[in-house]
Formats: C-alpha cells, structure tokens, sequence
C-alpha cells in the first residue's frame, strides 16, 4: 500500500472519529482520519463537552463561594471574579485534551491527514489536492448549530454556543434563544457569574425529550435560582444596537409581537448534521430529509464502503453515542461483532443540580403502551444529601409492570451524571429494579437514592 492508501480513513476526529480511528489501528488496520480544523478532538474537545464543562466547574466553585459557603460556617470575603484567568484555565484544560487525542495518535500508529476532505468518488478523497483512497471510508464530520431567520449570528452579540464560551465579560442581561441542555449549560455558567438570564422557548416545556415530571421539577429549581423562562413564545427578529441587541418576540401560536432588551443573545436551537463540502454527491452517499447521512444498523451508507457515525447520522447527539459508534464500526471493519444497545445510552445536563436519564420516560412507555411501575426517592431523605445541603431533586425509575425488568431512570439531583451509571449498567445487563435494591449501596452515599428508589418500584422504600 503507498502513503496515500489505506484500510480506513475517517472523516472528522470528534470524539465519534478520534475513537473509531484508535479502534482501528488497535485492530490491525492502516488507518487515517482526516481533520480540517487545527486541533484534532472536534466539537466535543474544542467548543463542546470540554470547555463547557470547564466553565461549568468554575463558575459552579464560584458560586459555591460567593453564595454556599456560609451554611456550613465558612466566611469569605471580598471575593473577586478574574474571567480573564478562569477562560485561560478553559483554553488549557481544552490544549490537554487536544494534545492528548494527538499523543494517541502517534501511540497506535493513525495517520493524521490535516486538510478539509472531500469525495472525488465513491473510493477516493481529496484533502488540499492531494488523492486519498481507503477499502473504508468513514463519515464522522458532526454537527453544526442550527440557525434561525432573522436571526443573524456574529458571534458577539449574538451568538451560539461557541460564542458563549468565549465572552470576555459577564453579560448584563443574557437571552437564550431555546431552552434546551447546551442553551440551560451555558445560561448557567453566565448566571452563576451574575447575569441575569432569560430562557426564550417555543414550547410549553423546557428540555423537550425528558421525562415531563424531571422537566417540570428542573424549570422550577432553576427558577428558584433566578433563571426567568417565557415558554409557548418565539423570537422573529434580531436588531444589533450600539447598547446589545433588540429581539422581537411573538407568542408562539401566534398574536402580537414585543420588543426585549439584551446585551447577549445565545442562539441555542439545536444542532444539524453538518456534510457541507464533503462531495456526498460525487459518492453518491444518500442523506434523508434532515440531512443526515442514512445507514443500516451497522453504520453502511447506500454505497459500499463508505459508512457514517456520530452526530451526522441519526440518534441522540452525544459524545459517547459517537464514541461507542466508533467502536462498534471499527470492529465491524475489522471482521469483529461490534453493537450498540440504544436503550442504555445515559443524558446528562450538567447544570446545578445535574439531571441524567437512561432508557425510557413515562411518556414513551405510555405512547407505546406498555404496562410499568414507578418508584421515586427525593433526596430530601438522603443522609449524605442533606450532609452535602443539596437535597433539590429525586430519584425516578420506571419498571415493567409484570417481569419488573428496568425501563427507564431519571434523576434530578446532586451528581445525577455519576448516579445514572449505575443504572445504565442495570439496563445493559436486563436487570430487575429488585436487582437494583438488592444490591449493597455504601451508607452515607447519595446513591442510596437509587437504591431506594428501587426499593419504591414495590412501595417498600425504607427511609420515608
Ligand atoms: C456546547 C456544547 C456542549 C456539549 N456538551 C456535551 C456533553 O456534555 N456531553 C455529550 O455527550 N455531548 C455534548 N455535546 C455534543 C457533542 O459535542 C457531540 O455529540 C459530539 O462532538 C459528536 O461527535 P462527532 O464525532 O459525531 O462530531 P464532532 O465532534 O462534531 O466532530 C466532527 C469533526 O469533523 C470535522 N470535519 C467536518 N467536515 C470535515 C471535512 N470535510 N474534512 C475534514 N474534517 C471535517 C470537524 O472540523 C470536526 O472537528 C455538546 C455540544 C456542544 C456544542
């Protein structure tokens, strides 16, 4: 084989590439993953999971100062906010991860193509003039904030998420256009450092997607904490002045029209999968009527050789769908069994406090009509919780009726993202909730709560 052919060549090294390409190369097979920005890692290590979280983490410790210290007896003061420092500790935190994806790269032996990619056929690319050709081709290009008409983005007043992790001051007044996880993440990391915060929503519901009772539950707690939603409303336009930005605002079934004042507009509805300039056509790689690039439940496009994962396909996007796409299809290429169960794919936001869910909500298991049980447990009666003083939230899972089989958990609470492991875990191994409440939980844990919740499928909850 020259240098310019090999078994495998992704497209794309988000966390659904990177992964897919590492799996590879540990497989045996000459592999390349072609990457058009400057730093491997895509969305997710760049201007997604990564610096979000870091932002998360400082602005959540800031807050802990400023305003959670003093129940447990602990004064500080005059505490000070140096952005500069806390957005330089995002950048390295960002470079760590990056270089890391690098470093493993040249641990397995993948070949990084740096260029923008595009099909010249259905068995080669071109990146910067040069012809790549590949048994397998893999499409892992992601996804791209979706914008909205008249809406214009300039990634300073108005901006999208990647705006939003770049502000160099704490806006006045932050409007967020969509009351979904990146839109509520971000919100919270500007309102946690003082901003005041409105979430504009088409629906009469914030997160579409949760489970209604969690959904309810969190638009309340981050009500509480000062967040001021205007749900069944839309935006219709977007003046830039010299002050901010003026939206117009109408009732989402329609009626008349306000004006709202903001100095940051985070647009924040949704994310489309992103295949711009990549020659699908030329290949002849079929998407459907959203974009996406279509495959059969291994991953195939309609063209032989040429398979899709991550965001650019459909399902949930998440990082660790991507990931375990990558996975499975790399051993699928290597002549392995690789597979995906979808019913046991956790969702966090990593807002305070953290909602996670796995598996289904009550509302699909009412839709697709199937008998189930419900056992809750707040953490109002968890030891630990009340230790932490953090007890907003509960624990919710839902079992089928008959076989008690796990179906679906829901938490809203301290550490829920840590928490839904557990019973992630659960589903991927069929257990029963009576599995679960069997199980052993160290005292004093907040996962007792999910024991206890459990134990609540069959009303025998023990401490309430
Ligand atoms: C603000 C934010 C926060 C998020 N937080 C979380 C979270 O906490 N947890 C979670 O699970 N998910 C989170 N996500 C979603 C997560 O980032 C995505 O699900 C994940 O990155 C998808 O991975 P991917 O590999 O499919 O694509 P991506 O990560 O989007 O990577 C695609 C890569 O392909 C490259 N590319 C595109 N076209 C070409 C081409 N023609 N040639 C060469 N390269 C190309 C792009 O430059 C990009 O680097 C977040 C997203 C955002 C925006």
């Amino acid at each position: 084989m020259s240098d310019q052919e090999f078994d495998v060549i992704v497209i794309g090294s988000g966390p659904g590439g990177y992964v897919c390409a590492i799996r590879a190369a540990q497989l045996g097979l000459k592999t390349a993953c072609v990457e058009k920005r400057a730093t491997l890692g895509g969305t997710c290590l760049n201007i997604g999971c990564i610096p979000s979280k870091a932002l998360l983490q400082s602005s959540e410790t800031f807050h802990e100062v400023s305003a959670g210290l003093k129940e447990h007896g602990i004064i500080v003061e005059d505490i000070k906010l140096d952005l500069a420092r806390m957005q330089a500790r995002k950048g390295e935190v960002v470079t760590a991860n990056t270089k890391g994806v690098e470093f493993l790269f040249k641990k397995n032996k993948v070949t990084w193509i740096k260029g923008e990619a595009k099909f010249t056929g259905a068995k080669a690319i071109d990146v910067g003039g040069a012809t790549y050709s590949a048994k397998n081709f893999v499409i892992a290009t992601g996804s791209e904030s979706v914008p909205l008409k008249g809406v214009e983005v300039d990634e300073k007043k108005i901006v999208t998420s990647t705006g939003a992790l770049e502000l160099d001051a704490v806006p006045k007044h932050m409007v967020i256009i969509g009351g979904g996880v990146i839109g509520l993440e971000l919100g919270s990391v500007w309102h946690r450092l003082g901003a005041e915060v409105t979430v504009i929503e088409f629906l009469e519901h914030i997160t579409p997607g949760l489970d209604m009772e969690i959904s309810t539950q969190f638009q309340k707690i981050l009500s509480k904490q000062g967040f001021k939603f205007r749900l069944g409303q839309k935006v219709t336009g977007a003046q830039v002045t010299d002050a901010g930005v003026t939206l117009t605002v109408e009732p989402a079934k329609g009626g008349e029209a306000e004006t709202l004042e903001a100095d940051i507009v985070l647009l924040a509805i949704g994310r489309y999968a992103y295949t711009a300039g990549l020659g699908l056509e030329a290949a002849g790689v079929a998407v459907d009527e959203r974009g996406r690039v279509k495959t059969d439940a291994h991953y195939a496009t309609n063209v032989p050789g040429i398979y899709a994962i991550g965001d650019v396909i459909a399902g949930p996007m998440l990082a660790h769908k991507a990931e375990d796409e990558g996975v499975a299809l790399a051993e699928r290429l290597a002549g392995q069994a690789g597979h995906v169960n979808y019913e046991a794919i956790p969702s966090v936001v990593y807002t305070w406090p953290e909602v996670a869910a796995v598996g289904k909500s009550e509302e699909e298991l009412k839709k697709a009509g199937v008998d189930y049980k419900v056992g809750k447990f707040p953490f109002t009666a968890n030891g630990r919780a009340r230790a932490m003083a953090a007890t907003d939230g509960f624990v919710k899972i839902l079992a089928d009726a008959k076989t008690d089989r796990l179906l679906g958990a829901h938490i809203i609470g301290p550490d829920a993202g840590t928490l839904i492991a557990e019973l992630a875990t659960a589903i991927e191994f069929g257990a029963s909730a009576e599995d679960v409440a069997r199980i052993c939980h160290a005292h004093p844990t907040l996962s007792e709560a999910v024991k206890e919740a459990a134990l609540a499928v069959e009303g025998r909850a023990l401490h309430i």
